[in-house]
């Protein structure tokens, strides 16, 4: 259940996420720990010291009294001296109980009433009905402010605690829900409280705070700092993020300038406040209602435990991470407190207290490597540190003692490639390791493509049965969506107001599930017969679900303008991202006009329209002999000449797959048609009447027929892989077509290494990080801290597809080691056996 938005908190560009705050009170029945165990906690703590991982404090106390603790924190800077257990360090989060506890004294003392309203205190308040009880209870539905005023502030502005009340007139951020209808955490709820409680006392809230709770509860060391807070005195301990194997000190940040208190209490007095909350406060049966409140929407907020008498509290902010816990019934209370912008202490300890085995997940280190880091810019001399699944940190950086490291040798440490059009999944069930995506540097490939693909729930259920080496995303497919709707034998023809709106049900559900989007294979005869409309209301419901959608588009020869003028349509009229899947001019009379295709998608870009591709590195495709019939007149002599003639190369085209006649097999259709002595239009008839025929007589055979079909120009692939919108995709299977295991390796080796089209910053950009944007998945992509350890060492010298027409499955070179999920998969041409690929969700 602990959710870290931002898990760490590593480089310069997340400053600004540092106001985020996550507080989490973990609901728990405090499983009694034998005193022993507190030595595997306290062990653990030390071994996440010594691996730039944890420095701060551990306190366990009974009634008050302290029975263990740990220190692991060592000083630097201008601070000296070691921490003890009065060492105040930032609590974040902490606002939120003090507020409650200062205005239910309030309360308790008539100065202000629970059932007030708002606005009798704050005439500008722009809401109605929001009343003190329900700031109180975080039923208020206000939003937290922070993220409406960060869009809104200027870089100069500076919002005062007292400005509050005028910022949500002028900003007038909408309800999440209407008041005392849900229970969410908003800080907003809280600056009202605390706002409120000087307006009434005449007091600052530091000293009603001091006069309430810090000396009535012994709380010695407990400071309110009021926003704000520009600079921190130098007695107040610091938090640092590690860089480079150094320390950087955080400052006050963002958090100074937004109206944010900053609350710094030992541990000593939160051992204290847990004590006092439940065996001192008269209003304490009040507070413990406030806490007991089941969190309704959200994992935000404060809550009492599942025991019923206790309550578990962490929070990370601006670097610091706090754990509090507090049973009732044993008297026990557990502290953990962390200065190093890493939560893995709080998240253990709090693991521990579930009464879990402790694990502390192992790091290993890749040094001497170039880092392409997805975004596409320089490589650099960098080490990467893994931590379980995923990047710890990236810069000059030095092994710990036992540490695993990996010797890079110079090569490139590029992001694991992300296959947004693969066919792979099919055949995942039989080959787990999934050598053709391994084999070409890829970790995640996204299935549901051309709209086919499964449902998620099968997708997991796969996954779960037999565990796979790679992540595997998905989209959802229209013509799956029309087979369930509509039913298999009725897909020539539109779909009825009725069947569009079971599918969009469908849709939404899936979507729900973790699908990327929609996906359509409009050129294909289970979809070539939906109407324009059937396709915008599926791409409106797809927007509505914030998800995307990618189209294997309704023509990509005879009738290409119209379609590319379709999908632009559909991305103008529903408003979401549109992604062209394997672009390609496959009329041979347009060859040589991708850059017009490109100026006509620039355009709609211009327009807003966020229109993006997706390329395979061939000018071959492979698919069924029916794709040949743009107007499906399968038996029309005229349309077999035509496309003979402007639509494949007989004599670069094969037929890979031919049931009906297996010697056929292997030959191209202009051999075929030697030896049938017809002309290739006469021979396209014959194999796709006979391929119908033996469907007919086979009704449970399928890939009866399958060409690979030579319509396209490397002219026109340069353009298109070179285009800023354009990411890399296989369309590849488990062999077929050599897609399946080179296309990735294909690129850098003939587009990079040899025809220098683009640099292998940018290459290695198309392959990673543009395709995580371009489907929306996340926390992949880039070698960032905190991202999921997918990573691929490739040699820039040796780099080269193998596959080829004859050796389809032959492995590339290059490819040195794979990484997925901070596990490596592939080493030297070898699977490493090891499964731990993933469903990636959205
Ligand atoms: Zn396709």
């Amino acid at each position: 259940m602990v959710k870290y938005i931002n898990r760490y908190f590593c480089c310069g560009f997340r400053l600004q996420s540092i106001i985020i705050t996550c507080i989490l009170f973990v609901p728990l029945a405090m499983a009694a720990q034998p005193a022993e165990e507190i030595d595997n906690l306290k062990a653990a703590l030390l071994q996440l010291q010594a691996t730039q991982r944890f420095n701060g404090i551990m306190v366990q106390a009974k009634n008050g009294q302290i029975l263990a603790k740990q220190i692991a924190g060592n000083n630097f800077g201008e601070q000296t001296g070691n921490f003890s257990v009065s060492t105040p360090f930032q609590v974040p989060g902490f606002e939120q109980p003090l507020a409650a506890l200062v205005t239910l004294q309030l309360v308790k003392q008539r100065k202000i009433s629970r059932s007030a309203d708002c606005k009798t205190f704050f005439p500008e308040f722009p809401y109605n009905g929001i009343t003190l009880n329900h700031l109180l209870t975080q039923q208020s539905g206000l939003p937290d402010y922070t993220n409406w005023y960060k869009m809104h502030r200027g870089p100069l502005d500076t919002l005062t605690l007292a400005g509050l009340p005028g910022l949500l007139k002028t900003l007038a951020p909408p309800l999440l829900f209407k008041p005392g209808s849900q229970r969410m955490h908003s800080l907003t709820n809280d600056l009202l409280l605390i706002l409120l409680a000087e307006k009434v006392t005449g007091k600052s809230f530091g000293i009603l705070v001091e006069e309430m709770i810090f000396k009535p509860w012994q709380m010695k060391d407990a400071v309110w700092l009021a926003p704000p807070v520009d600079e921190l005195n130098t007695n107040f301990v610091r938090s640092f993020y590690w860089e480079n194997d150094r320390q950087v000190m955080v400052k006050p940040g963002m958090d100074a300038a937004m109206a944010i208190p900053f609350v710094y209490a030992s541990a000593n007095d939160l051992v204290q406040f847990a004590n006092r909350c439940y065996n001192q406060l008269s209003a304490h049966t009040e507070f413990e209602k406030i806490i007991t409140t089941e969190p309704a929407t959200n994992e935000t907020g404060f809550w009492q435990t599942q025991s019923g008498k206790g309550f578990s509290y962490s929070g990370s902010r601006n670097g610091f991470d706090v754990l509090l816990q507090y049973e009732a019934k044993t008297g026990e209370t557990l502290v953990v407190q962390n200065r190093s912008s890493n939560p893995i202490a709080v998240t253990i300890a709090n693991n521990w207290l579930k009464g879990n085995k402790i694990h502390v997940p192992a790091t290993s280190l890749i040094v001497n490597v170039k880092v392409a880091d997805g975004t596409g810019t320089m490589l650099r001399q960098a080490a990467v540190r893994i931590e379980g699944n995923r990047i710890l940190a990236i810069g000059d950086l030095h092994p710990f003692e036992g540490e695993t490291v990996t010797d890079g040798e110079g090569n490139i440490l590029a992001p694991g490639f992300i296959d947004t059009h693969s066919h792979l999944a099919g055949y995942l069930d039989d080959y787990p390791e999934a050598l053709a995506a391994l084999n070409q540097g890829v970790t995640t490939i996204i299935s549901g493509q051309d709209g086919g693909g499964d449902p998620v729930d099968s997708l997991e259920a796969m996954i779960t049965r037999k565990p796979i080496a790679i992540n595997l995303a998905t989209y959802t497919g229209h013509t799956t969506l029309r087979r369930q709707a509509m039913g298999e034998g009725s897909l020539l023809r539109p779909a009825s107001d009725a069947e569009i709106s079971r599918m969009q049900q469908a849709l939404k559900t899936e979507l729900q599930k973790g699908s990327l989007g929609l996906s359509t294979g409009l050129e294909y005869e289970g979809a070539f017969y939906s109407h324009r409309n059937e396709v915008l209301a599926l791409a409106r419901t797809t927007a509505a679900g914030k998800g995307r959608y990618m189209s294997h588009i309704r023509s990509e020869d005879i009738s290409m303008h119209e379609a590319i003028d379709e999908i632009i349509e559909l991305g103008r009229e529903a408003k979401l991202p549109v992604l062209i899947s394997h672009i390609k001019i496959a009329l041979k009379d347009e060859w040589g006009t991708a850059n017009r295709l490109i100026a006509t998608l620039q355009k709609a870009r211009a327009e807003g329209i966020d229109i993006t591709a997706d390329c395979y590195p061939y000018d071959f495709w492979n698919s069924t002999l029916r794709v040949l019939f743009p107007n499906k007149n399968f038996t029309n002599p005229a349309a077999a000449l035509f496309a003979a003639e402007h639509l494949f190369d007989p004599e670069g085209s094969v037929l890979v797959r031919f049931a009906p006649d297996t010697t056929y097999k292997g030959k191209t259709i202009a051999e075929i048609a030697r030896i049938r002595g017809e002309t290739p239009a006469q021979t396209l008839l014959y194999l796709v009447a006979a391929a119908d025929k033996y469907a007919k007589d086979h009704p449970d055979a399928t890939g009866i027929e399958t060409i690979m079909g030579k319509s396209m120009t490397e002219e026109d692939i340069v353009p298109f892989l070179s285009w800023a919108h354009t990411n890399i995709c296989s369309d590849g299977g488990n062999g077929g077509h050599p897609r399946g295991y080179g296309s990735f390796t294909r690129v850098l080796h003939r587009y990079v290494h040899e025809m220098k089209i683009m640099s292998w910053e940018t290459a290695i950009h198309k392959m990673t990080g543009l395709a995580a944007e371009h489907t929306g998945i996340k926390e992949r992509g880039f070698i960032i801290p905190g991202y999921f350890a997918d990573l691929v060492l490739i040699d820039p010298e040796t780099v080269k597809d193998n596959a080829g027409i004859n050796d389809s499955r032959a492995l590339s070179d290059g490819i040195l080691k794979v990484w997925v999920n901070g596990t490596p998969v592939y080493e030297n041409k070898q699977f490493l056996g090891k499964y731990p690929g993933v469903f990636v969700g959205r």
